[in-house]
């Protein structure tokens, strides 16, 4: 039996100092102390990415053992322990293999954060909203296609535009074989939104990016989610994808309980500013922010841990707010039961964080998978 001490935070950012008991990847036993012990680091629920294209160098799209290894076990460095491998739009076929062999490669764990399964982000997107998605690989919604993806079981999430033909029967079969059926790359109008739901679409990917804008008469996506609460959305939590004041004004509309930070990170994730592939397109990163050679925004640079330390000093919420956000919100809309909280009967997927919001250890079912070696006199887990 593993135990490990450290701080969890609750409402209102209070910190309580907790011992976390480990056997078998669960938390047994958690026991809260009365006194704080201030010295011990902040430990969160294990953050939890719906939007991984890539990092460290490696893309979902190389297909192959060591690349999806790169990408979970980069994220980890940045208290990602599970996510979603996430397609660009390409071939039926190249995505077809790509689902296989990450399939493949998920069902024996090869360190890193968990993968969870696929998120298919095209190919069935709207050609004017393809942001940096292949445009001539960009097809109209195929049922036959997306039920094979769909019966592997793997594939979690689909990014689609709901107002483009078969987008709704691609979304009943979706949410027959459980996935997250989720409206993206997009033209849909309010109405759009409104019939689309009644489908089975119940989440926005990259709520503002890729879609309609917020006009006064024509509201588009981001109107319907404020208006109702039929659908859930994530946002990439960079500061720049997003202006800091629509981010503010989104939470205040939308609540704390409906919206999920992503990354969308790329290849260049960890590797800093250079020209990169992505998808076929060459990316230019700099400043932290990744671009198309026509200017457009092409996934980010960003990471979980970062988007968490964004969104309270960008917004003003609480670190207990964007744990929700980052680890609890996630876990709800995946259906996991046992992730996204510190808990009795969960998964021992934690994050210990110090005051800047940096990284100190990241453990996945119960083993520590990424030690921060840079911080002095850290006690060891
Ligand atoms: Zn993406």
């Amino acid at each position: 039996m593993l135990r490990i001490q450290g701080n969890r935070v609750l409402e209102n950012d209070r910190l309580e100092t907790i011992e976390v008991s480990i056997q078998d990847g669960k938390i047994v036993n958690l026991r809260a102390y009365r006194d704080l012990q201030v010295d011990l680091p902040t430990v969160l629920p294990g953050l939890i990415d719906l939007h991984v294209h890539g990092g460290g160098g490696a893309d979902t799209m190389d297909g192959t053992d060591r690349a999806f290894e790169t990408i979970a076990r980069t994220h980890a460095r940045y208290g990602t322990t599970s996510l979603l491998l996430t397609t660009m739009t390409e071939t039926i076929d190249r995505t077809s293999e790509i689902i296989d062999r990450a399939h493949a490669y998920a069902s024996q764990y090869a360190g890193g954060a968990n993968v969870l399964g696929i998120h298919a982000e095209g190919p069935f997107i709207h050609p004017n909203k393809a942001a940096a998605q292949r445009m001539d690989a960009i097809v109209d919604p195929d049922p036959d296609v997306a039920e094979r993806w769909f019966r592997t079981g793997f594939v979690k999430m689909m990014t689609l535009a709901p107002e483009l033909p078969l987008a709704h029967e691609v979304a009943v079969i979706g949410k027959k074989y459980g996935v997250l059926m989720a409206v993206g790359h997009t033209t849909a109008s309010y109405e759009d939104m409104e019939a689309a739901r009644n489908f089975g679409f119940s989440h926005i990917t990259h709520l503002c990016n890729a879609m309609n804008g917020f006009g006064h008469r024509e509201v588009g996506p981001i109107g319907h989610i404020i208006d109702n609460e039929s659908y859930t959305a994530d946002l990439i939590g960079d500061g720049r994808h997003i202006h800091p004041a629509m981010l503010k004004a989104l939470i205040r509309s939308i609540g704390i309980e409906r919206l999920s930070l992503i990354t969308d990170a790329i290849r260049a994730t960890d590797l800093g500013d250079g020209e990169y592939d992505l998808g076929g397109q060459r990316v230019t990163v700099k400043d932290g922010v990744s671009r198309l050679k026509n200017g457009s925004f092409a996934g980010s640079v960003l990471t979980m841990a970062k988007a968490v330390a964004n969104l309270q000093t960008l917004t003003g919420v609480s670190l207990y707010d964007a744990q929700t956000l980052a680890s609890t919100n996630p876990a709800r809309r995946l259906g996991l039961a046992h992730k996204g909280r510190l808990m009795e009967g969960f998964d021992a997927d934690m994050v210990a964080i110090d005051p800047r919001g940096e990284v100190l250890w990241t453990m996945v079912d119960g083993s520590v998978v990424y030690q921060n070696q840079g911080v002095a006199n850290e006690r060891e887990v």
